[in-house]
């Protein structure tokens, strides 16, 4: 009889076995639907048996083969085993992140959807509409252009501009047959005359060729280049060269924010190739084509967030990976994987370039170039030749008046900018009007009642919010311990800087974009588009604008509250800050304008703050690498984090201090170097109701940790304790 060992998505490491009916045609890969208790589920083939070792009475029988999905190749499921085995997570989760979603109703497209695809008019189409549209005379001019022009594609990118009544109407006009989503035909022009319209410098140049020039083997590059400096184009021409040579290309960004605009860029820079995006804001139906599309090898370009490192990619050619130190890259639930390096392992199976783009590295990064795994592609120079690296001035925030935390320089900075019709950029990394609520009478803070953390208040919408549970509560007229009226805003976020802004300059057209303000999907789009056309003097925001956001007239960054994160516990906080300051820093003057940066700090002498000042961002990793040297930190050691939560805190103690002692007993009877930590309390000691709790794991050697993990993991999984939720995380990035 023969046998499927099966993958199925249930939190468990492993493999399920079914009997194979007569007549079903079944290979590893192949997607099936079976049952499990009581449930139907879908899973993948992991491997064909002649015979199981569980006894045939109690095998199910695999249910059916799912036709609307290819099996998954040979190369992802070598791609699933080794991020099952990397992460520690169970294989069949993990195949559910490869596989695009599946299931009922997911194939319908509802309108938002149509907005993700190019659409083509139909035969049909182009004879019924112009009698359909005789007294809409704006659908009717949409419907000329639209028919004129060339392989009549209306593009995604196209779509999301029109106006709300005409994205109703294409949407009717796709449900009566006369437009269908279409992939765009590709063009016949070559590569030579794209990398033509890039006008590259001879850095960018040089990076572009010698990317290519690794065509066909696994070499790991890190395209390191200043904030303006182009590295976008170095992408875009090399990735025109694969492509014109048979290659798929995958492109990551770590936000969901820039894929648009980024689209945008590759339908201008490499016309007539087929783009899909992939991410989760895509809706099923989308996903899954998109998928289906990369996977059949006829999307050229699969650009998208850290889940398309998964997509099937046939004709593989060279991986991108935007702003590699994002932390945005790492999974922080279910599979905890990190994107840039399941890249690199996947660049080295298919052996294929990759390339890590960033102004600011990761430490990881720069020593893989230190030690000669990875070469070093520089940009030293701003693209435009004219735009220099910004003025930075340290500014002190104590011992002077500030009006709502706004140093009298900033103000006068932004004056001038609105005197002159230049735009302002003011950075908090907080959002809500202030992050507590305080009684000046008694010293009572709004508190969350399920976690340990204080209630941000957000005055457009008058409650307080916590940022870590969502739970929300009015602002209380009045102080619940003592009934005092006189409570206190403290500190500040986004919305106070925004009002206090307003204030003082009351003609200013100011934005703020946050994620409070972006909630509605588009709604960042909208922003930017009106930054861009020059409707707006001021933005307010928090790191959302840090990334990859160009605007012309923008030529002032004001930067407060940055302080906060250079004593956190947190032992990656300064080097996130870095990234983020010298992000930010590059938003200022990166066309003909100069631009200036004030930073608000009582620390002016940090390494970081001097690294800004000097615009060498190396000379402040320079010192962080010999601070994790002392401290044996990453990149010097090896980590894994295990989390445990439970509604009690004597469970989550009892069942870390069990998990600890385990843990060491392994290493010490393996005579394992791993160091196991006595468990701590989270620095979020509760959160929705739940207390937490953490063991960090650390050895030197990564092959040392990856050979203690799967058994830690093992015996943590005998402990009594079915109340506690714990989680193993390797090569964790942050310390909640
Ligand atoms: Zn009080
Ligand atoms: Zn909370």
């Amino acid at each position: 009889m023969a046998v499927a060992r099966i993958a199925l998505p249930v939190a468990v490491s492993s493999t399920f076995d079914y009997w194979i009916p007569d007549g079903l045609a079944l290979s590893p890969g192949a997607v099936v639907r079976v049952r499990l208790g009581t449930r139907a589920q879908l899973g993948v083939v992991i491997e064909m048996l002649a015979t199981s070792e569980v006894a045939r009475e109690r095998l199910h029988p695999v249910a059916a083969v799912i036709p609307e999905i290819p099996g998954l190749s040979r190369d992802l499921l070598e791609l699933a085993d080794f991020v099952a085995s990397y992460y520690q997570e169970p294989i069949g989760l993990v195949v559910a992140q490869i596989l695009p979603p599946l299931g009922a109703g997911s194939s319908s497209l509802r309108t938002r959807d149509a907005m993700e695809v190019a659409l083509r008019l139909t035969p049909k189409g182009r004879i019924e509409l112009p009698a359909a549209l005789r007294r809409a005379p704006r659908a009717r001019a949409l419907f000329t252009e639209w028919s004129a022009a060339q392989g009549a594609l209306l593009s995604a990118w196209q779509q999301a501009r029109l106006p709300v009544h005409l994205k109703h109407r294409v949407r009717r006009w796709e449900a009566a047959g006369w437009v269908e989503p279409a992939m765009p035909d590709r063009e016949s022009s070559g590569p030579a005359g794209c990398v033509d319209r890039l006008h590259l410098n001879s850095a960018q140049q040089q990076s572009v060729d010698a990317i290519v020039e690794a065509r066909g083997r696994f070499a790991p590059f890190l395209l390191e280049g200043v904030t303006g400096s182009g590295k976008t184009e170095v992408y875009l021409a090399a990735a025109a060269q694969c492509i014109a040579s048979g290659g798929q290309v995958l492109v990551l960004v770590p936000e969901i924010n820039l894929t648009p605009q980024f689209e945008q860029r590759i339908a201008t820079a490499i016309p007539g190739r087929r783009t899909v995006t992939l991410h989760s804001r895509l809706s099923a139906g989308i996903r899954r084509r998109n998928w289906l599309l990369a996977a059949a090898g006829d999307a050229d370009l699969v650009l998208g967030t850290r889940l398309a490192v998964f997509a099937p990619l046939p004709r593989l050619a060279l991986i991108i990976v935007d702003e590699e130190h994002d932390p945005s890259y790492k999974q922080q639930d279910g599979v905890r994987y990190h994107g840039r390096d399941v890249a690199i392992w996947r660049a080295k199976q298919r052996a294929v370039p990759v390339v890590l783009g960033s102004a600011t590295p990761a430490l990881e990064s720069l020593m893989h170039v230190e030690r000669g795994r990875y070469r070093r592609l520089a940009l030293p120079f701003r693209a435009v030749a004219s735009a220099r690296q910004p003025a930075i001035a340290l500014v002190p925030n104590r011992g002077r008046v500030t009006t709502e935390g706004i140093s009298p320089e900033l103000f006068a900075a932004i004056g001038a900018r609105l005197a002159r019709g230049e735009q302002s950029l003011v950075f908090i990394n907080r959002r809500g009007f202030a992050p507590s609520l305080f009684c000046v009478s008694c010293g009572w803070r709004a508190g969350c009642p399920r976690c340990s953390a204080r209630l941000v208040v957000h005055r457009d919408t008058h409650l307080l919010r916590c940022h870590h549970c969502n739970h929300s509560e009015r602002i209380p007229r009045a102080c619940p311990e003592c009934g005092n009226l006189d409570l206190l805003p403290q500190g500040h976020g986004t919305q106070r800087l925004e009002a206090a802004l307003a204030t003082r300059f009351p003609n200013a057209r100011i934005a703020r974009i946050d994620r409070d303000s972006t909630k509605r999907k588009g709604s960042f789009d909208a922003v930017r588009e009106e930054v861009t056309s020059g409707n707006i003097d001021i933005l307010v925001g928090t790191q959302m604008l840090a990334k990859g956001h160009d605007f012309a007239r923008l030529t002032l960054v004001g930067v407060l509250g940055a302080d906060n994160a250079l004593y956190s516990a947190d032992f990656r906080a300064t080097e996130r800050l870095a990234a983020l300051l010298f992000q930010v820093a590059g938003r200022a003057g990166r066309a003909q304008l100069p631009g200036e940066v004030i930073v608000q700090t009582d620390f002016p002498a940090h390494p970081l703050y001097r690294a800004l000042d000097a615009h060498d961002y190396r000379r402040f990793t320079e010192a962080l690498f010999a601070e994790r040297r002392a401290a044996s930190m990453p990149p010097f050691a090896h980590l894994a984090l295990l989390t445990a939560q439970a509604q009690r805190r004597d469970a989550v103690d009892s069942f870390l201090a069990a998990a600890s002692e385990l843990g060491r007993g392994i290493a010490r009877g393996s005579s394992f170097a791993v160091e196991v930590f006595p468990p701590v309390a989270a620095s979020l000691a509760r959160r929705a109701g739940l207390e937490r709790g953490q063991i960090l794991a650390h050895a030197l050697e990564r092959n040392v940790i990856q050979r203690f993990l799967p058994r830690w993991r093992e015996a943590v999984m005998t402990l009594p304790g079915r109340r506690v939720r714990w989680a193993l995380e390797v090569d964790p990035l942050a310390f909640a």
